[in-house]
């Protein structure tokens, strides 16, 4: 971005960074399904306004790709663009996936590349602790999330957002997440772009990524991303969180899980580490519905 670098590019590499660290839930170091696999779903989204036409009646062109239920390449971020670059489709699973994979020239690696030795203990101990039936309906809780994300601006106004993710421990095989799916796990719009991160049944429910974006001009991005966290907190009781740029490079970021690992560059300042404290939201009464 620095260099006048595009806003697509800027949160492909910053993806795939983080999926290449077996520290995250993505790429290598996923969690894994109840049978032992990895499943990992991933997405990318940009948009821009079209030049000579503001304000209301702005026309924004946007382009997006994702994946699901892939297993075969290391950086999914990679198929999620090639699905948007490479097909007239938005979003492709399993095996026709995998055959844009070998076509878009992105790198495959067989299944149990991707599996950690973290990732492979994790996964015994919650089999062991719950049982492979009880593990299966526990979703949410104690899951290991991990789900990472960006968004960026570029000098252009280009907004652009990337999200990819293993899922949660203890899914079923074949269970999709909200990664991928645009609106939820991911979105970009005339205003900005937005990425999430936590319980993916009830980031879909809440559509929380095209909430915080929609917001976006009406409320700083700040404002927005923790209303946008706090509705989905009221009507789902699940813990998510989100990151959100604006096309002015405004940034904004909430989330009521226990932590949120975040970092933000700017030409200007560089990269910072960021502790974003979680959102202070009421206690919901016993018997609201977690997901
Ligand atoms: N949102 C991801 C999913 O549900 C998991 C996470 O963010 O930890 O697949």
């Amino acid at each position: 971005l620095r260099g006048g670098g595009n806003a697509l590019e800027a949160v492909i590499a910053a993806v795939m960074v983080l999926e290449d660290d077996a520290l995250f839930n993505a790429g290598y170091g996923s969690v894994l399904t109840t049978a032992g696999r990895v499943e990992m779903d991933a997405a990318v989204m940009m948009a821009r306004r079209l030049r000579g036409i503001s304000g209301a009646s702005a026309r924004v062109e946007v382009r997006a790709g994702g994946v699901v239920l892939v297993n075969r390449v290391r950086n999914p971020i990679l198929l999620a663009r090639a699905v948007m670059e490479h097909t007239a489709h938005v979003l492709m699973g399993g095996a026709g996936a995998h055959r844009i994979a070998r076509a878009a020239g992105v790198p495959l690696c067989r299944p149990e590349d991707l599996v950690s030795l973290r990732a492979r203990q994790r996964w015994k101990a919650s089999l062991v602790a719950l049982g492979a039936a009880k593990a299966a309906a526990h979703i949410d809780g104690d899951a290991h999330h991990g789900t990472v994300g960006a968004v960026a601006v570029d000098a252009q106004g280009v907004v652009a957002a990337a999200t990819s993710t293993g899922g949660v421990t203890g899914k079923r095989p074949g269970r999709i997440g909200d990664s991928a799916i645009i609106g939820a796990g991911l979105f970009a719009g005339g205003g900005g772009a937005a990425s999430a991160t936590g319980a993916g049944e009830a980031i879909i429910k809440a559509a929380l990524c095209r909430d915080t974006v929609m917001r976006l001009g009406r409320l700083s991005p700040q404002v927005a991303a923790a209303r946008a966290v706090a509705r989905l907190h009221q009507a789902t009781g699940a813990q998510a969180g989100v990151i959100v740029v604006d096309r002015n490079g405004r940034l904004g970021y909430a989330h009521n899980a226990d932590a949120m690992e975040t970092a933000l560059f700017d030409p200007a300042g560089g990269i910072r580490y960021l502790v974003v404290p979680q959102l202070k939201l009421p206690r919901l009464r016993a018997g609201t519905g977690r997901r």
